[in-house]
């Protein structure tokens, strides 16, 4: 390929402390497109990795000229990778790719064939997702979350081998507001959309990066970024608590005035008000979360630094 011309293929790799995997990674990859006989670019995305995955991927870009390296200077986050990564991905189709393989590259030919005339967007969909429990908790948590603010069901979310046309790649990159669930964007923006089902593995290296408060992180963001649902049910249920409260205190009237007052009951009306008090807080940082994001979005920081480039 020359330079300056366009690859047909762009695969983005997000990269936090996959120092082990990188190698093999490569080699499969590189062998998985160019049986494909099509122009491509692989773009890896290290996000802050201290692990010694940066220099691994300087060997790469020096023994094969198709890989590019972007590097942060510190830790943003996977999606916040492989939008960096999209930002200069010039395929016609972007695949995006997690780098610790338990996504094998091998299942990307499969995405390209789904990805058909009319068809936006190919999600992958892990079949027998080789993850401990909790990681699967939250992802179907996740899910749910996602088909419902979105409006388009999807069996999985979270899985990030996926394959995008041009134009969703666009519309996702000029989505300069801080909500960065890309699977989410995408499925916003896309027209029609396919699932294939694809392998699974186990992780070889390491654990996984999500750890418990990254995931609810990443809920909050869902629920906050994509709708104004969780603040108009809270207003809701408001509602619907007043009126509780107002028949309760009416109840209690009409008690007094027939059986007499209440006494014993005071541990019980604690008890409701905890559960108002608990209520009003819940209220309170919903509004916090939205009043927080209205803020990033004026401060109108960057979503991330670059502190190098390899192309
Ligand atoms: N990742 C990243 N930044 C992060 C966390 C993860 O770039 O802050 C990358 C990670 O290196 C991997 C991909 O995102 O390539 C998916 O991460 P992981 O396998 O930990 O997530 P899981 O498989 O549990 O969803
Ligand atoms: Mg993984």
């Amino acid at each position: 390929m020359s330079d300056g011309a366009r690859p047909a293929l762009s695969v983005v790799v997000p990269v936090f402390n996959e120092a082990r995997s990188l190698a093999d990674l490569h080699h499969r990859l590189a062998l998985t497109l160019k049986e494909l006989g099509r122009p491509y670019e692989i773009i890896f995305v290290d996000d802050g990795s201290r692990d010694g995955s940066a220099d691994a991927l300087r060997a790469l870009r020096a023994q094969d000229t198709l890989v590019k390296v972007i590097r942060f200077n510190r830790n943003y986050g996977q999606h916040a990778a492989v939008l960096a990564g999209m930002e200069r991905a010039k395929g016609e189709i972007v695949v995006t790719l997690d780098a610790d393989l338990q996504n094998p590259p091998e299942e990307i030919p499969r995405l390209l064939a789904a990805l058909t005339d009319g068809v936006d967007v190919v999600a992958g969909w892990r079949v027998n997702r080789r993850d401990p429990w909790p990681r699967r908790a939250a992802s179907w948590l996740v899910n749910r979350l996602t088909s419902a603010i979105v409006g388009v069901h999807l069996r999985d979310y979270g899985c990030m081998l996926r394959a995008y046309r041009r134009p969703v790649v666009d519309q996702i990159v000029a989505c300069q507001g801080v909500s960065q669930f890309i699977p989410a964007l995408a499925a916003s923006f896309a027209t029609s959309m396919a699932e294939v089902p694809v392998i699974h593995m186990k992780r070889e290296h390491g654990r996984s990066r999500y750890g418990f408060f990254r995931l609810l992180r990443l809920n909050f963001d869902l629920l906050t970024g994509f709708s104004l649902l969780p603040i108009q049910v809270v207003s809701l249920v408001g509602i619907a608590v007043s009126v509780l409260g107002l028949g309760f205190a009416l109840f209690l009237g009409l008690r007094r005035l027939l059986v007499g007052p209440e006494v014993e009951g005071v541990f019980t009306l604690f008890a409701i008000l905890f559960f108002f008090v608990g209520l009003q807080i819940l209220a309170l940082g919903l509004i916090g979360e939205y009043v927080g994001r209205i803020y990033q979005e004026v401060r109108r920081r960057p979503r991330y630094m670059i502190s190098e480039v390899l192309e």
